[in-house]
């Protein structure tokens, strides 16, 4: 059998970052090299996601651990805040990362991109790992051509922090690429609420619900005079983004430079 694939998580005692381990500990293929995050220091992460002990704790120091563990790949889910500094410091010292964590803006991507390539190594970003929200976006983005008229509605948790979500982005990004732009809406209406019509991105509007209870849901709704479509996702467990994860593992020790968006590795 060829080299297991070491993989370092980073958040691995949240939320998401315990089903990325869960997956590493139980996937042929991946070893566990670390587990990074700023609390349960010490824990072992086998224990912490309800599996046997598996000997490697989670530590705290980030570039300590990417160093001594000899990480191939590191996986990260913490927050926008963090995420673009600990991306960098992966390629620094030839991690490639396989990030999860959304906020990224363009010029993010595209310096992370050029570190990548300097390095000669693959890199990942992922607004959505779900193989079914990719063919939502991508679905989306084909009937557009014919229903240019459309506004995307996300659903997500009340602690999310980021609004859009990085899925919705993606979505409007993939959309502009085949929709002429057009400004849709009265141009002269006014909201006596501010917000009220949304986020505005390319002539069309985005619009972010943020409730307690939901996980992650998104529909994208056309209209033409006398007919709508809707197209529309739900994720209901972060299970849902596991197989993805593991594909984007495998994918990013084979090529160079970073690719953004899930749905590249979709046939
Ligand atoms: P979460 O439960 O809050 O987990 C984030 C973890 O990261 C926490 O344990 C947090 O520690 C830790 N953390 C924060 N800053 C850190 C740092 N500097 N170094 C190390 N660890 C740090 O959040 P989640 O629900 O797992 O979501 C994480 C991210 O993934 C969000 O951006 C979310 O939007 C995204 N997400 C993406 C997908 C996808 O398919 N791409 C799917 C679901 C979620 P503390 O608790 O101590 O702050």
């Amino acid at each position: 059998m060829e080299r297991k694939i070491r993989v370092a998580v980073v958040g691995a005692s949240g939320r998401m970052g315990r089903e990325v381990v869960k997956t590493v500990l139980t996937e042929p293929d991946f070893e566990l090299a670390a587990g990074i995050d700023r609390s349960s220091e010490g824990i072992d992460l086998g224990r912490l996601v309800g599996l046997e002990e598996c000997g490697v704790q989670i530590q705290n120091d980030l570039e300590l651990a990417l160093v001594e563990s000899k990480a191939d790949v590191m996986v990260d889910f913490t927050t926008p805040h963090t995420v673009v500094f600990n991306t960098s410091l992966a390629i620094r010292h030839g991690v490639r990362p396989v990030i999860g964590t959304t906020g990224f803006t363009p010029q993010d991507i595209e310096m992370l991109d050029k570190q990548c390539r300097d390095k000669e190594i693959g890199g990942l970003i992922a607004p959505n790992f779900s193989i079914g929200a990719i063919l939502m976006m991508r679905f989306a983005a084909q009937a557009a051509k014919y229903f240019p008229h459309l506004e995307i509605i996300e659903y997500h948790g009340d602690q999310k922090l980021d609004a859009p979500s990085g899925t919705a982005v993606k979505t409007a990004e993939m959309i502009s690429e085949i929709r002429e732009e057009i400004r849709q809406g009265n141009q002269q209406e006014e909201e006596t609420i501010e917000g009220s019509r949304g986020g505005y991105y390319n002539g069309f509007r985005i619009h972010s619900v943020r409730l307690p209870g939901i996980f992650a849901q998104q529909e994208v709704i056309m209209a033409a005079h006398g007919q709508s479509l809707k197209i529309r996702h739900d994720s209901y467990d972060r299970a849902a983004y596991m197989p993805g994860v593991a594909i984007g593992i495998r994918k990013v020790m084979t090529y160079t430079g970073l690719v953004y968006g899930f749905e590249h590795f979709i046939d």
